[in-house]
């Protein structure tokens, strides 16, 4: 009867990370336990997990990328216009 604890965040995605391990699992030399894990803490997190902040900060700098090649494009353009 390990215990663990689960973490929850906004993306509510969740993991659930050992907190102790019981009397029998610490003993294992594997540290395999053949009892009920149990839950004993639910942790709500005011942020997200870290594979959608990884995932949120691509997507944000590919978006600024293709901002920043649109907007250069249209200048172009608004230029040529301009001389006519
Ligand atoms: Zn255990
Ligand atoms: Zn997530």
């Amino acid at each position: 009867m390990c215990d663990f604890e689960e973490f929850i965040f906004t993306c509510s995605h969740s993991t659930i990370r050992l907190k102790s391990y019981c009397h029998f699992a610490r003993n294992d030399p594997n540290h395999q336990c053949f009892g009920v894990k149990k839950l004993r803490n639910v942790w709500d997190q005011d942020y997200e997990c870290g594979d959608c902040m990884e995932r949120n900060r691509r997507n944000a700098w590919a978006q600024a990328q293709a901002q920043r090649y649109n907007g250069g494009f249209g200048y172009g353009s608004n230029g040529y216009q301009g001389g006519q």
